[in-house]
């Protein structure tokens, strides 16, 4: 991957790049419900959340706003023990109401099949 660019996959729902920090990190960041959203405005595109690279060596922390990297904060160890389990119950809430909507799914299919006897 070259530096300063955003790999997107649409198809995989993932982006990729080198680390913004220049240590050579590579950084892969899903795109879906409970981690990263992509914003496209006008061509200009932004993550959110932040980026932290947490285990990454650099542990460099940014934003991808506008096509520019926004730098942020260094977190202590302990902000970022703090991060990631503040991550862990986003995705696992994601999760959650993704399996409600698939049971739900599964549920109506049901409920049509019966209603044909
Ligand atoms: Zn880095």
């Amino acid at each position: 991957m070259d530096d300063g660019v955003l790999y997107i996959s649409e198809k995989f729902s993932t982006s990729a790049h080198n680390c913004c920090c220049g240590c050579g990190g590579k950084v892969v960041l899903p795109l879906k419900a409970g981690r990263w959203t992509l914003k496209n405005r006008k061509g200009k595109i932004s993550l959110s959340p932040s980026v932290g690279n947490w285990s990454l060596e650099c542990q460099s922390h940014y934003w991808i706003d506008d096509n520019a990297i926004r730098w942020s904060v260094q977190f202590t160890t302990a902000e970022i023990a703090a991060n990631r389990a503040h991550d862990a119950k986003v995705l696992e809430a994601a999760n959650q109401a993704r399996r409600a909507q698939e049971r739900n799914f599964w549920q109506r299919l049901l409920d049509r099949v019966k209603s044909w006897f």
